[in-house]
């Protein structure tokens, strides 16, 4: 692989900036067009049909493959469309090993649609290595990991669990939504394809809902583009912008959203109300070892369980700058509630054993002054104790 003579951020902030040789346009331009002129029989610009290829996304797809190490970059038209389009790998009688705690959306996919298709996942701790073990087969195909997981923050060492998976011939996919390639590059530490959410913090502005896969190696990166356009959930040229620019103010945003995120969950921990906070920034954290290890920073999203069910409503109804809404990554802050809201589509009993019970909010930390946040969630925090002591007095 080449070598970046450049750092990352200065990578972000030019993105799609050299890449248009006819008028040097510093910000890669929108090419709405899904057809192209062929110059005779035989010939090609390089671009036919927009589903295969067109030059907006094409640029992305560039940015992304190299800011993730990759060789192959991908871009979806959502998170979903990506990782629906990376399971299409899978065949029949195949079987994942998938984290135990992950995004509703994806175990929905695999237990809702991937399922019809004979293909089965069992959850483990992707962190324990004899669970994983446990848990293989002889039609095991691959280990699919989110650190941290989503809402629990559960944290996998990737290298560990890629060494495991290619010990026993499986691919290693690791879901990198939460932290980014600007903090974690789950390639360089041995995984074959991450995929990414690209709606939230890499576009960052809760305005673009977008996709990405990468993938390291040939095969894979052939079998990946077959499917890609084959399937055909790609990005438009449009968002394809979008998303590039929302991409190059990312290291600014990750370093703020860190910063808020470490400030605010310090703070929750001091709360009255607020029985846990699940963030491993803070040093009591589980996955505090293995994070600092394998991620250069945190994420601005952390979840926190309130002492009694009762204190969510009004936390909800009290909050003014945050606002209840189901997303993350954004420069907006939004507080979600997993049971009603990401998570609704896992069984009762299943999220509840792993944690994602009734208390559980899940915070995304914006980029707003932390005084404010902190007044806002303490000022709700406060006045939900109160209505509920009330209450119980009444
Ligand atoms: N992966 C993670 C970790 C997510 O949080 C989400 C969405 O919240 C997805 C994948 C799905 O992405 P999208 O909503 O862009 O389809």
């Amino acid at each position: 692989m080449e070598k970046e003579p450049w750092k990352i951020e200065s990578r972000l902030a030019q993105i799609g900036s050299v890449e248009e040789p006819v008028t040097g346009a510093v910000n890669f331009p929108i090419y709405q067009a899904t057809a192209f002129r062929h110059p005779k029989l035989g010939q090609s610009t390089g671009f036919d049909y927009a589903r295969t290829a067109s030059p907006t996304r094409k640029v992305l797809e560039a940015a992304a493959a190299k800011l993730e190490s990759g060789d192959a970059g991908f871009a979806c038209s959502s998170g979903m469309a990506a990782l629906q389009t990376i399971f299409t790998l899978f065949s029949q009688g195949d079987h994942l090993i998938v984290s135990l705690d992950l995004y509703g959306g994806t175990y929905r996919l695999l237990e809702r649609i991937l399922s019809k298709y004979g293909v089965t996942a069992t959850y483990v701790d992707t962190n324990n290595l004899d669970e994983l073990e446990q848990s293989r087969r002889p039609n095991t195909k691959a280990v699919f990991i989110e650190t941290p997981t989503n809402p629990l923050m559960m944290i996998t060492d990737i290298e560990a669990v890629s060494n495991w998976a290619h010990r026993h011939g499986l691919l290693s996919i690791v879901d990198n939504t939460l932290l980014t390639p600007f903090f974690q590059r789950p390639i360089e530490l041995g995984a074959d394809i991450v995929v990414h959410s690209a709606t939230k913090y890499l576009g960052g502005h809760n305005d673009v809902l977008a996709g990405l896969i990468v993938t390291k190696g040939k095969e894979l990166s052939e079998e990946i583009a077959f499917l890609h356009n084959s399937i055909g959930a790609v990005l438009g040229p449009t968002d394809s912008y979008q998303l590039m620019k929302g991409m190059k103010t990312l290291a600014l945003r990750m370093e703020r959203h860190e910063s808020n995120a470490t400030a605010m969950a310090k703070y929750l921990q001091t709360h009255p109300a607020v029985a846990e906070v699940f963030y491993p920034a803070l040093p009591d954290h589980p996955g505090h070892d293995i994070q600092s290890r394998q991620s250069r920073g945190n994420t601005g999203i952390f979840s926190f369980k309130v002492k009694d069910a009762r204190y969510v409503e009004p936390v909800l109804r009290h909050i003014q700058l945050i606002a209840f809404a189901e997303s993350l990554g954004g420069v907006e802050s939004l507080m979600t509630y997993p049971a009603v809201q990401t998570h609704a589509d896992i069984p009762e009993e299943i999220r509840k054993a792993v944690g994602v019970d009734d208390r559980l909010l899940r915070f995304s930390v914006g980029i707003e002054h932390i005084d404010d946040l902190i007044a806002d969630l303490g000022g709700a925090l406060d006045a939900a104790i109160k209505e509920v002591e009330g209450s119980s007095q009444g």
